[in-house]
C-alpha cells in the first residue's frame, strides 16, 4: 500500500463524491498525458501517478480499503520497488517522492517508526506490489510493433500453506510465514506500434499478487529501445546510410534495399554525390498505435572501390 495521498494527487476532499473523481481525473489527464507531453519524462510520470490514484480512488473497494489502511498507517506494502534495472531510480515522482515524504514523517514526533507499527490487523486484505522494471526491445519491434516474451520475479501465494504463513501451527516452512513465496513469471507483453523510446507500459493486475485474497499489483514496463547498426529513428522517420560503389553512382540504376520489414528496389540517380539522401515514403517507423507510418530516409556513401 502505497504512502502517496491520492486524494491531494486528484486534488479532491476525503469525502468526494466518484463523479467529482472521475472530472479532476479527467482534466489532470488532459494536461499530462504522454501524447500531450511527448518526450517529457516528469509528466509521463506524472500520468503514472494519477492514473494509479484514480485506479484506486474510482473503485469503492479499493478506496475503502486505501483509506483503511491510511487510518490504520501500518506498515506500507505494495511501494514502488524502483526500476529493477541497475542504476538508481532516475526519474522521481511527480507528486513529490517518496522518500521526502517519508522523512517527513519521521520528523513528526507523532509518527510510528517502521519498526513499530500500529496494531496492523495481518488478515486484512492487502494489494500486491507494483512492479517497475526496463525492458530492452529490439529496435525493429519498437519501431512497428510486435509481442515480446518477458520474464519476471513477483510474490504470488505460497501454496503450501495456502496463504496463511502456518501449517500444523507453525510457521509455513515455504514461505517462513510470509504467506507469499517469489516465482517466476513468463509474459507476452504486446508493444503497440511506434512507441516513443522510453514509453512506459501499464500491464494491470500483473503485478505481485496481493495477500488475503487483497488484489494485485500492476506490472509498468519502461521500453528502452536497443540501437540498431544501421537504423537510427527520429520521431517517425528512420534514417539509414547505404554504401554504394563507384560505378552505380556514377551511372546510376537499381538497387535492392533491405528496409525495416521488407526489401526494396530503389533507384539511384545517375551522378550521385556522398551524403545525398533518398526519402522513402510510409517506409519508416509506425505513427503511433496506428497504421500509418513515417518515411526512410537513405543517406548515400559512395565505397572507394
Ligand atoms: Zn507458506
Amino acid at each position: 500500500m502505497t504512502k502517496r495521498d491520492y486524494y491531494k494527487i486528484l486534488g479532491i476532499a476525503k469525502d468526494a463524491k466518484p463523479s467529482e473523481i472521475k472530472k479532476n481525473y479527467r482534466e489532470r489527464a488532459k494536461v499530462f498525458h504522454p501524447d500531450a507531453n511527448k518526450g517529457s519524462k516528469k509528466s509521463e510520470n506524472q500520468f503514472k501517478v494519477l492514473s494509479e490514484a484514480y485506479g484506486v480512488l474510482s473503485d469503492t473497494k479499493k478506496r475503502k480499503e486505501y483509506d483503511r489502511n491510511r487510518s490504520q498507517k501500518g506498515p506500507s506494502r505494495g511501494s514502488s520497488k524502483g526500476w529493477g534495472s541497475s542504476g538508481p531510480d532516475r526519474w522521481g515522482y511527480g507528486f513529490g517522492n517518496q522518500e521526502s515524504k517519508s522523512q517527513k514523517q519521521q520528523e513528526s514526533p507523532f509518527s510510528q517508526s517502521s519498526e513499530d507499527p500500529q496494531p496492523h490487523d495481518p488478515n486484512a486484505p492487502t494489494r500486491g506490489f507494483d512492479l517497475q522494471f526496463m525492458v530492452d526491445v529490439d529496435f525493429v519491434t519498437v519501431a512497428l510493433g510486435g509481442v515480446i516474451s518477458y520474464k519476471y520475479e513477483k510474490y504470488v501465494r505460497c501454496e503450501n500453506c495456502k496463504g496463511t504463513g502456518e501449517t500444523e501451527e507453525k510457521a509455513c516452512r515455504e514461505c517462513k510465514g510470509k504467506r507469499q513465496v517469489v516465482k517466476e513469471a513468463d509474459l507476452s507483453v504486446k508493444i503497440p506500434p511506434g512507441v516513443a523510446d522510453q514509453y512506459v507500459l501499464r500491464l494491470l493486475n500483473e503485478g505481485g499478487e496481493g495477500i488475503n485474497d487483497g488484489p494485485p499489483g500492476d506490472l509498468f514496463l519502461r521500453v528502452c529501445t536497443m540501437p540498431h547498426p544501421i537504423f537510427k529513428r527520429k520521431k517517425n522517420d528512420v534514417y539509414m546510410e547505404v554504401l554504394i560503389p563507384p560505378e552505380l553512382a556514377e551511372t546510376g540504376g537499381s538497387l535492392d534495399v533491405k528496409m525495416l520489414d521488407t526489401v526494396k528496389t530503389i533507384e539511384v540517380e545517375e551522378c550521385t554525390l556522398t551524403g545525398e539522401e533518398l526519402r522513402v515514403p510510409k517506409s519508416g517507423a509506425a505513427i503511433l498505435w496506428g497504421k500509418k507510418r513515417g518515411d526512410l530516409i537513405i543517406k548515400f556513401a559512395i565505397s572507394d572501390s
